[in-house]
């Protein structure tokens, strides 16, 4: 060996070679030359660990001069902790001659600092001594990417977790439809989280503006009782939803934010630290999830931001929560009473039916429909209407609360239904449609005023009409109609009302074939003018020569009608008819008028109006001579166009009759507002006046208020000639009924006129 003990090499021997004659790289290179080029430090130390030679790398990095470090032991250079390895590691490569390699730390007396060498050692003999060579790199750099992969190996395992976690959350969540699940998914997950082990979730309620603990994960009881309860303002939880972020204290005992008497619970189970995080929507509180640690936790950035991700996703979840419940409340339960919607007895009556079927029990349902609502809420108002639904959803409840198992529901505006299970019997059934409608008849106090209203109610039994609610719902609806002519105002359903089944349905499908048929045509019932006892007109009154059914009435296929198009063809060929009838009559010199009935439906008809106006103008009709018949509830409520169509009516000379006075509500407001030129009284008063003293003040009443505002009064269903004698008496206009005449065709009335 080239390396004299205590010796270096000759400074940078390599680079003072001169050039010479090639020779082989050994006989260039001494020993030291190659050992001071490599990048490290090279030492020679024999079996005690006494440095014998080294380059000159050792004396740098030491900052010991050379002669300083002759004979002394290597482990001087070594950082005191790293000395007993090295000195068993040397023991053993000295024994065993197999080479070895440790992690070290070298001291520097120049530079406070002690980097890491990556040292190997091999056993060498020298001049028969058992030495070991040394080479010791510096591992500062490569310990710096270690350190720096080890970072992000740690951030991207803890950001792996956040995301893990997270995802976990929002999959857990997405399945909630209750606060209940809410508050367990989230305690699942955060028990997940390794870094927490005692937590709870405080929901808030703004009532009282205190956070209830709803659900804890490690609090023992005394805790979950004695800290159920958080203030708003003067608690950690405050400050956090104030702040609305994360308020976090790592010593509980001295820290002013938190309440008394938490931190007192707190301080007892030794707890230093609590994290809050805040549950907010929109700034709104929802609550708090509150993390409670023994010791400082030093919680990374990254999972603070995972904590305020949790909070984020479960504050979500909970607005989306309450969100569904409202919506569900808003679809099954009707805001202005209280009761329970359609969609709730949709949804019950599953449950029913198969109760029904089990027991062989039947349940009735009760369609409560009040009278002349629409005109209630237009001309007092809504807020006396919404008053008066209130009022009434009381009254009728207080009555089914006292059956067993009845139940109330609001269908649409003034539509109530009544559910009676397990009936046995029809009479009861309609003693309880009775009672309902008896309570409604008592005066009810709203607004400042004393309202009456009155109802019609349809009964359908299941499973005798059906065992489907809608079926059902159909089959009241039906009965319903039929009340509203009852004078009960009670009906049960049977399947000959049933507009929709059988034979109406094929009077609905033959009706358009009969209209061009030519397969209706009208009746005359004559008035009579009381002041000179002459005709004066006839209204004319539709029939339908049905090929098989013989001839019907217009209670059998006109509200059928009036549900499809056919009503505004049906009321063209009506009006073509009539006035042919009316040409006819002028041609003949016979100066009648023509009444025609007019459903709601014509008014919305601009055709009608304009074919009405041409057919004048080419018959040379006087316009004068036709009256229009409108019922007085199909009046009420018209939209702008309705009445804009009855004002050209009036302009062209038509005149206006309220047909069925009386028989709804009197509205005053209509005589008010629409060019009306004649009342007719219904026949409901009418046949009564010889009896009944009231229907003859109403009449009476009726002629004197029509007479006042200019118009002329016509009564209609006159049976008796005590009626007539009594409507002439009270200066009433004209009279039409079967006891003068009924309603016929042209020709009998023709002959019926020859012998008057
Ligand atoms: P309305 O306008 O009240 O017609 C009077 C109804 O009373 C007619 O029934 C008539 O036959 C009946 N009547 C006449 N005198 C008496 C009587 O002394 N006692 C009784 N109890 N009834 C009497 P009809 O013909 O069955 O018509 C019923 C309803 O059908 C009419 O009531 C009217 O609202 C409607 N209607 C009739 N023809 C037409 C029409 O061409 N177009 C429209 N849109 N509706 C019509
Ligand atoms: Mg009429």
């Amino acid at each position: 060996m080239n390396l004299k003990p205590g010796e270096n090499m000759p400074e940078n021997a390599s680079s003072q070679a001169k050039p010479a004659a090639p020779k082989a790289l050994g006989q260039q290179l001494t020993y030291q030359q190659v050992l001071e080029s490599i990048p490290g430090i090279v030492f020679l130390i024999d079996a005690k660990g006494r440095l014998l030679a080294w380059n000159r790398n050792l004396e740098e990095f030491a900052g010991i001069d050379h002669e300083a470090l002759t004979g002394i032991d290597l482990t001087e250079v070594v950082h005191p902790a790293d000395r007993v390895n090295i000195q068993k590691k040397s023991r053993a490569i000295l024994r065993s001659g197999h080479p070895d390699s440790a992690e070290v730390r070298l001291v520097t007396r120049r530079k406070q600092r002690s980097p890491i060498f990556m040292v190997h050692g091999s056993r060498v003999c020298l001049e028969g001594k058992k030495c070991i060579i040394g080479i010791a790199l510096d591992q500062s750099a490569v310990k710096v990417v270690e350190q720096e992969l080890a970072l992000a190996r740690k951030m991207l395992m803890e950001r792996n977790e956040s995301l893990r976690i997270i995802n976990q959350l929002h999959h857990r969540l997405q399945r909630c439809h209750e606060v209940d699940c809410v508050l367990q998914a989230t305690l699942t997950t955060l028990k997940e989280y390794h870094r927490l082990s005692r937590f709870g979730i405080f929901l808030y309620t703004p009532e009282t503006r205190n956070f209830s603990l709803a659900a804890s994960h490690g609090f023992d009881i005394a805790m979950s009782r004695e800290g159920a309860l958080l203030p708003s303002s003067g608690s950690l939880t405050g400050v956090a939803l104030t702040q609305g972020g994360l308020a976090f204290s790592n010593n509980i005992g001295l820290d002013p934010r938190l309440d008394p008497r938490v931190r007192q619970i707190l301080l007892e189970r030794g707890i230093e630290a609590a994290l809050v995080i805040p549950l907010l929507h929109a700034s709104r509180p929802l609550g708090s999830l509150n993390l409670i640690f023994d010791k400082d936790p030093h919680l990374s950035e990254n999972e603070l931001n995972t904590l305020l991700a949790i909070g984020a996703a479960v504050s979500n979840s909970l607005v989306n929560v309450q969100r569904l419940k409202e919506l569900q409340i808003q679809s099954y339960q009707d805001k202005l009473t209280g009761l329970p919607k359609r969609l709730l007895l949709h949804e019950q009556f599953g449950r029913i039916a198969d109760d029904m079927e089990a027991q062989s029990w039947s349940t009735a349902l009760l369609l409560l429909n009040l009278e002349h609502f629409r005109e209630i809420n237009h001309n007092l108002g809504h807020a006396v209407g919404d008053s008066l639904l209130r009022h009434i959803a009381l009254r009728l409840k207080a009555l089914v609360d006292k059956t067993q198992g009845g139940r109330l529901f609001r269908l649409d505006g003034a539509e109530f239904l009544v559910l009676l299970p397990e009936v046995t019997a029809i009479e009861p059934i309609m003693d309880f449609a009775q009672a309902l409608l008896d309570t409604l008849n008592k005066p009810f106090e709203t607004s400042s005023l004393h309202l009456e209203v009155s109802g019609n109610i349809g009964i359908t039994i299941a499973p005798r009409d059906g065992n489907d609610s809608r079926t059902l719902l159909r089959c009241a609806d039906i009965a319903l109609s039929d009340a509203r002519q009852q004078a009960r105002k009670i009906s049960l359903y049977s399947r000959t009302l049933d507009h929709h089944t059988g034979e109406h349905r094929n009077l609905l499908v033959e009706i358009g074939h009969a209209i061009r048929n030519k397969n209706f045509c009208l009746h005359y019932q004559p008035q009579l003018d009381l002041g000179n006892n002459r005709v004066v007109g006839f209204e004319a009154l539709v029939r339908w020569q049905h090929p098989r059914l013989g001839l019907l009435l217009p209670a059998n296929f006109l509200p059928l009608t009036e549900m499809t198009e056919d009503i505004h063809r049906l009321s063209r060929e009506i009006l073509h008819l009539g006035l042919t009838e009316l040409r006819r009559w002028s041609e003949s010199g016979q100066k009648y008028t023509l009444s025609l009935n007019l459903s709601a439906r014509n008014l919305q008809d601009e055709r009608y109006l304009d074919d009405l106006a041409k057919q004048l103008r080419e018959g040379g009709l006087p316009p004068e001579a036709i009256e229009l018949e409108i019922i007085e509830s199909a009046l009420a409520g018209q939209s702008q166009n309705s009445i804009r169509l009855l004002a050209r009516l009036h302009e062209l000379g038509i005149r206006l009759a309220i047909d069925s006075f009386g028989a709804t509500h009197s509205s005053l407001a209509l005589l008010r507002h629409l060019p009306v030129t004649t009342l007719k009284i219904d026949q409901s008063f009418i046949q009564g006046i010889t009896e009944h003293k009231e229907d003859a003040v109403i009449v009476r009443s009726t002629i004197d208020l029509a007479h006042n505002l200019g118009m002329r009064v016509v009564a209609k269903g006159v049976e008796q000639s005590e009626t007539l004698n009594l409507l002439r008496d009270m200066g009433c206009d004209l009279i039409q009924g079967n006891h003068y005449c009924p309603p016929k065709p042209w020709r009998e009335i023709e002959r019926w006129l020859s012998q008057t």
